[in-house]
């Protein structure tokens, strides 16, 4: 038998590394000889995209990295004397145009790196696909997938706003609640992304910029004891670097996507950050608004290690019965409580400071009553997002992050973790590559020689 001459494990190791090998090489071949079936010559003139005419110049090589391995496909160049650069219609219907990785390795690049850093994302893809790239190819074709992606959702989110688009009410009977539960988080940034910027190191420099996270997801039953279940699979995210303006219209756009005009009861749920409701106030007046539960408890947590200055040392029952209060929506007794602490001076300023949080929220706070309505009280979900989305992959120890950067790679995890990662790569394709630097450069030398 042929599995018996391959020998112990090793053996077969290597002969199955050996026959994907040849196999990929074969298939290479055959690509290469699929491509060469049209060399893209569009007659002897073709408009050049900026309403000019770019004259045919010559068929020329370009080398494509595939995920079967590096292929060269001839294909006719176009000159425009008027804009001065050159274009191979090929390319762009290829998808490769400004590009030197096929979409289809492009996509399998930007998968390895949503989920790991660059380099562990080299190696994973030398190792399963056979396919060797560069670190930095590996993070360029990352990024410049993700800000790609980036910018198809916010066109998309402008043309659902702006009506041109309307989404499909969600299969199905509508869900019962859509929940929009956002918060921020900091992602660390090279020198250059942060200067000038306040932060709260202590030489006040900012180290971080606050990445904008939201998280929707559907409700529609109670388990046994009347909790409310979250739908399965009915997440999807958002994340974005924008100011709190945009965010609330790319949040908009995502809410109406979700089907939030046929979805009875909206739910915002926040940290108590201000910005937060006024995106609330402003996109979703409908909506009832949640400080969400844990973040609450913080700041009760926070005001009793305040108490225990006065209370001479750690008081547990004092705290518990704040959050008890907390748990009830009973915020008037809290406060009251709060009240209580009888400080002076800067200690009452910060006693103050700390009640305002409960005073300003309070209505959003009635957690009683949002539970007898059977709502989710606490964004255990935006919490758990923000730290497997943004943490696990962003807020790696010894990381440092351009805003693009970041921002293009959160856009990936968003889109994995909404189940719509296919979805990014569903676009025209004269869209699908942006370019990568390296390769920009090769195309305006192309331009020069020809
Ligand atoms: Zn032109």
């Amino acid at each position: 038998m042929a599995a018996r001459s391959l020998g112990a494990g090793g053996g077969l190791e290597a002969t199955e590394l050996a026959i994907r090998t040849a196999v990929t090489r074969l298939g290479a071949s055959l690509l290469e000889d699929l491509l060469a079936a049209d060399a893209g010559y569009r007659g002897p003139r073709i408009g050049c995209g900026s309403g000019h005419q770019a004259a045919f110049v010559s068929y020329r090589d370009k080398a494509i990295d595939t995920a079967l391995g590096p292929v060269t496909v001839r294909r006719a160049w176009y000159h425009c004397a008027a804009c001065g650069h050159g274009l191979a219609p090929r390319d762009a219907e290829l998808g490769v145009a400004g590009a030197s990785m096929s979409p289809g390795l492009a996509k399998m690049t930007a998968r390895a790196a949503a989920a790991v850093p660059f380099a562990k994302a080299a190696g994973l893809l030398a190792e399963l696909a056979g396919i060797d790239l560069t670190i930095k190819r590996v993070e360029r074709s990352a990024e410049a997938a993700g800000t790609t992606a980036a910018t198809a959702i916010g066109a998309q989110a402008d043309a659902i706003r702006a009506r041109q688009v309307v989404p499909l009410p969600p299969p199905g009977p509508a869900p019962d609640m859509l929940y929009i539960a956002v918060d921020g988080t900091g992602v660390p940034m090279t020198a250059a992304e942060t200067e000038g910027r306040k932060g709260k190191a202590d030489d006040g420099k900012a180290r971080t910029r606050e990445v904008k996270l939201a998280c929707l997801f559907t409700q529609t039953t109670l388990d046994h004891d009347g909790r409310p279940v979250r739908d399965p699979r009915s997440s999807s995210y958002l994340a974005t670097f924008e100011p709190a303006e945009r965010f609330g219209q790319l949040l908009d756009a995502e809410a109406r996507r979700r089907g939030y005009e046929h979805i009875r009861q909206p739910v915002v749920l926040g940290d108590g950050a201000a910005w937060i409701w006024h995106l609330a106030e402003e996109h979703f007046p409908a909506a009832t608004q949640i400080v969400d539960l844990y973040h609450a408890r913080e700041h009760v947590h926070e005001l009793a290690t305040l108490a225990a200055r006065l209370l001479r040392g750690h008081r547990p029952d004092w705290l518990a019965q704040r959050l008890d209060e907390l748990d009830n929506g009973d915020i008037p007794a809290l406060l009251a409580a709060g009240r209580d602490l009888k400080f002076t001076g800067c200690l009452a300023t910060d006693r103050d400071k700390a009640l305002a949080y409960f005073e300003t929220n309070a209505h959003r706070m009635r957690y009683k009553h949002f539970r007898s309505l059977g709502m989710f009280v606490g964004s255990g979900v935006v919490e758990a997002g923000c730290k497997a989305i943004i943490g696990q992959r962003l807020k790696l120890s010894g990381m440092r992050w351009t805003v693009p950067g970041a921002a293009s790679i959160a856009t990936l995890r968003c889109q994995e973790a909404s189940n719509r990662w296919d979805e990014i790569w569903q676009r025209p394709r004269n869209q699908a590559a942006t370019s990568e630097p390296g390769i920009c450069q090769q195309h305006h030398t192309q331009t020069a020689t020809g």
